[in-house]
């Protein structure tokens, strides 16, 4: 039974790959039983875009403002500061803080230091707000986990987990849901297949980050741009992969953990 009421834990429905057509893509979502969607902020120019779409579904586009760490990468010091100032006026607005986080591939590396400031602001302008949060960390768990435990509040997501089992137990431990997406379908992603069964069920939440990290699933392919209504795919190769729930309950569960999540965020303010 289709009831329209799972929730996409991270997706970017403001970007303008969708903004001839986001009417059609929220159509198709809503059709496969995904009615709700908690979006990731990228930077000032997203969040207003954010805004504007969000009208199109009152109360089910959950809007997140935060400085991306690939956006804080591509910006100088001065541009990135006036933002952390805008976000700080902005953000009681959003239901969530993000996408924040550190990004030490190759090509962002050389931001490290700005990187690690603007994460650090971040966290501590939410020691008022209290909104969960939504990370962004890629080969950099280590250096993100460390700054984390300096924070009381960090509740939140781990958006596109693909680590193994001591990062996970690290990220449990601090009290984080796991989201996870699109790799489980590709080949390889071992590490992240072999702890897949290791997260607990109120712990587990399901993205598609559409239209970026395309599933390989039916009527899909890499070249192409993905779509919230992928999620019910991922579901089912998690499904597979676990072996201890089916697709629908694992949607289930996982909408019922964002549900709370975004709970927690609302009675903070
Ligand atoms: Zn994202």
């Amino acid at each position: 039974m289709i009831s329209n009421s799972y929730i996409d834990a991270h997706c970017h429905l403001a970007d303008p790959k969708y903004s001839s057509d986001l009417e059609s893509v929220l159509g198709r979502s809503e059709k496969a039983g995904v009615g709700e969607w908690i979006l990731g902020g990228i930077g000032p120019k997203d969040w207003e875009a954010q805004k504007k779409i969000s009208k199109l579904r009152a109360g089910k586009i959950h809007m997140a403002f935060g400085l991306h760490p690939w956006w804080v990468a591509s910006h100088d010091e001065g541009e990135v500061m006036t933002a952390v100032k805008r976000l700080e006026s902005e953000l009681g607005k959003a239901q969530c803080l993000g996408e924040l986080g550190l990004d030490f591939l190759p090509q962002f590396k050389d931001k490290a230091q700005l990187q690690k400031e603007v994460f650090r602001i971040q966290l501590m302008l939410n020691e008022n707000f209290r909104k969960p949060l939504i990370l962004h960390v890629v080969h950099a768990h280590g250096e993100a986990i460390t700054v984390l435990k300096g924070f009381r509040h960090c509740q939140g997501l781990v958006h596109a987990f693909s680590e193994g089992k001591e990062v996970l137990k690290q990220y449990l431990d601090l009290g984080f849901l796991i989201s996870v997406g699109g790799a489980v379908t590709r080949k390889g992603y071992q590490k992240l297949k072999e702890c897949l069964s290791l997260i607990p069920l109120d712990r587990l939440v399901i993205e598609t980050d559409a239209p970026d990290q395309t599933p390989e699933v039916a009527g899909f392919s890499k070249e192409s741009r993905n779509e919230p209504c992928t999620l019910v795919p991922i579901a089912e190769a998690i499904s597979q992969i676990r072996k201890d729930s089916s697709p629908e309950a694992l949607l289930a569960s996982s909408s019922r953990n964002l549900r709370a999540l975004l709970a927690s965020s609302s009675r903070s303010r």
